[in-house]
Order: structure tokens, then C-alpha cells, then sequence
């Protein structure tokens, strides 16, 4: 077998080895069916045991109360971007958006297109470092929603308590630290999550949106882009990505056979405090992007004394099988994505090579 490397990759992303060879291993037919998961109907038999046994493991992983509905729907996170203003949106009204980074600054570009945005909280003067704090945020009492991102992918900095927005529907793209902790759905509206960090290989994209908002999509919105639809469909509107949901089913059974969100939360800080140490041990050597009180568990982001140094960082890692550690074109510097899937070993590996560099080049 060929050998695996560690892949720091932000998404697509490492998925749980269990779950590669067990589609590897059902690929040509799968059990009780005969026919590959890539050749049945989504209209099958089959198909709907497995779409049904993935939304009742989402569901049972985050205890989602019934009034919401779960989705699985295409065209990624970026979609979304269009499609809460789309259906959420009332005529004439606004959204409040908080910006903590460069994807929270796309869903507002995108919902300019669609209607007027207020912009509730920005840390960008901050460069991105830190998110808002409650009394930071001016919200208004009639926005439609207030959209925030959970975690930024990019700048490494995440939410550790959503914002509260009283009786104004909360909107959250989760889509780079869904499940990496337990989720409070009852917290949120609408919660949307491109698959490929958290769940899944790319091509789903997880809504889970409160029912009482369906009605809000204008009739005259185009069907694929109509939360309602997809919900009165059950996601079949039209033909699903099957085999995503396939892989998403499979590393929910490996979530739960891990122990659930609890247990993969203790893991996660672990995993994140082996970086984090190494970082603050450095003696300011290695620089952290995120504020102590909002670094991400999922992203760790942090820059070297020298440009240079940071491609020499990522060039002898990658010579020792720690691969994809560039940090996103647009800030630069060292991204470690180190999500559920992501093997404690290959932390502890970046840990050591960390402290074995700076003794070098320090
Ligand atoms: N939001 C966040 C937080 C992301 O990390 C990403 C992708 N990296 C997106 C949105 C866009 O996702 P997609 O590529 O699935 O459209």
C-alpha cells in the first residue's frame, strides 16, 4: 500500500483512514446491493438508507431539535453566500454581517449583490487577528439576520460562544469547524457548511435551517436556489452528489465511533494546544496570527521572522512528510489545518519539527 503522508491541507482535507478503506474496500458493490455507490440511483433503495442514515447521524451528533431541517445541497459554502440573502432577506430589509476575515468579507460582497448589508462588527483595521466582542457589535433590531463566520479559515481565528443577536435570526457559515465541537443548533437559524474541512470530500455543502424561515423564499426565487424546494424535496430535487454523501456517511459513523462531539473537542484542543505551546515556547520566533482567546482549533496560523525562512518551513517539512503547510496566497506565511480527521502524530511530528527548525535557523 502506498505509503500516507501528513496532510496540513485547509480543504479538501484529510479524511479518517477507516472511512478511505472502507470505500475503497465497497467501491465495486456495495454490500447487500451489488452496484457501486457511483452507479445507483439517487432515487434507489439503496441511496435512501444511505441519505437517511446521514441526516439522522447529524441530527443525533448535534441533538437537532426537530423544527429544523437538514440539506444537502451544491455549489459549496460560496453559494450559500447567495442564497441566505437570497430567501432570508425580507423586501427592503437589510442584513447585519460581522466580519472577522476574508470569508466573512466574500458572503457580504455577494450579499450586496442581493440586497442592502449593514455591517454589524469588522476587525479588519485589526488585520483580521481577533473576533468582536458583544459590546462591539451594533446591531440592528430589524435585520433580517446577522450572518457571522465560526471559524476563518484563512486568518485561523475563531468564535468560542456565538454573538448574541436577541430576536434577530443568526446565520453562521460553519464551514471550516462544523462538528469539531458540539453545536448548539437551537443557537442559530440557519447553519451552513461546505463538507470537504469537516465531513465529507468536496462537492456537499451541510444547511441545517429552522423551519419557520422556509417561508420566507420568494416564489420568484429560481427552484435550485430555493431553500424551501430543497427542503419540501428532502434534498432530491434534483440529483444529489451522491457519492459525498456517501464518504459524509461514513465519517459520521466514525464521529460517533470516536465518542461524538464531546470527545472530539478534547481531542481537537489537544491536538491545537501541541501547536500553540510550540509557538509560545518559541520566544516570539514564531509568531502567532490569532489573538490568545480567539486561535482557532482547526487553522493554526502563525508567521517566521523571514519570507525566506517561511519557504524553507515549508520546503523541509514538506521533505519530511508534512505537507500543505503554506499559508492561504493572500496573508502568506504558515496555515497547520488540523481538522477532526487529522491524526494527533502528525501534530506531535509538526510539534518536534517546529523546535528542530528554530534550533537551526534560529
Ligand atoms: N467559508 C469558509 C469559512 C471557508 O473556509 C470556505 C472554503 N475554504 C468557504 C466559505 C467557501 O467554500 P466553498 O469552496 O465550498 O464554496
Amino acid at each position: 500500500m502506498t505509503e500516507r503522508i501528513f496532510n496540513f491541507s485547509a480543504g479538501p482535507a484529510v479524511l479518517p483512514e477507516p472511512v478511505l478503506e472502507e470505500a475503497k474496500q465497497d467501491l465495486v458493490a456495495l454490500p447487500g446491493v451489488g452496484m457501486s455507490v457511483l452507479e445507483i440511483s439517487h432515487r434507489s433503495r439503496a441511496f435512501d438508507a444511505i441519505i437517511q442514515g446521514c441526516e439522522a447521524d447529524i441530527r443525533g451528533l448535534a441533538a437537532i431539535p426537530d423544527r429544523y431541517r437538514v440539506l444537502f445541497l451544491q455549489g459549496g459554502a460560496s453559494l450559500q453566500f447567495s442564497m441566505v440573502p437570497m430567501n432570508l432577506m425580507a423586501p427592503g430589509g437589510t442584513a447585519d454581517y460581522i466580519v472577522t476575515g476574508s470569508w466573512g468579507k466574500k458572503a457580504v460582497k455577494e450579499a450586496q449583490k442581493v440586497g442592502a448589508v449593514h455591517i454589524a462588527a469588522s476587525t479588519e483595521a485589526d488585520n483580521f487577528s481577533r473576533v468582536p466582542a458583544q459590546e462591539e457589535l451594533k446591531l440592528d433590531p430589524q435585520a433580517s439576520y446577522v450572518h457571522f463566520t465560526t471559524n476563518e479559515t484563512i486568518e485561523g481565528v475563531e468564535w468560542k460562544t456565538s454573538p448574541s443577536t436577541g430576536a434577530v435570526p443568526l446565520v453562521a457559515d460553519a464551514s471550516s469547524d462544523i462538528f469539531c465541537r458540539p453545536l448548539d443548533v437551537s443557537r442559530y437559524a440557519l447553519v451552513y457548511a461546505g463538507a470537504q474541512k469537516n465531513l465529507a470530500p468536496a462537492g456537499v455543502t451541510l444547511v441545517i435551517v429552522r423551519d419557520d424561515l422556509l417561508v420566507r423564499s420568494p416564489k420568484s426565487l429560481p427552484s435550485m436556489l430555493d431553500y424551501s424546494i430543497h427542503a419540501k424535496e428532502k434534498s432530491l430535487y434534483n440529483t444529489p452528489p451522491v457519492f459525498a454523501i456517501y464518504v459524509m456517511s461514513l465519517t459520521l459513523k466514525w464521529l460517533i465511533g470516536q465518542g461524538g462531539l464531546e470527545a472530539m473537542a478534547r481531542r481537537n484542543e489537544e491536538k491545537a494546544a501541541l501547536l500553540y505551546d510550540a509557538i509560545d515556547a518559541s520566544g516570539g520566533w514564531y509568531r502567532p496570527h490569532a489573538k490568545p482567546d480567539c486561535r482557532s482549533l482547526m487553522n493554526v496560523t502563525f508567521r517566521l521572522p523571514s519570507e525566506d525562512l517561511e519557504k524553507t518551513f515549508v520546503s523541509d517539512a514538506a521533505g519530511q512528510g508534512l505537507d500543505g503547510l503554506k499559508g492561504h496566497r493572500s496573508v502568506g506565511g504558515i496555515r497547520a489545518s488540523i481538522y477532526n480527521a487529522f491524526p494527533r502524530k502528525g501534530v506531535e511530528a509538526l510539534a518536534g519539527f517546529m523546535k528542530e527548525f528554530q534550533r537551526r535557523n534560529g
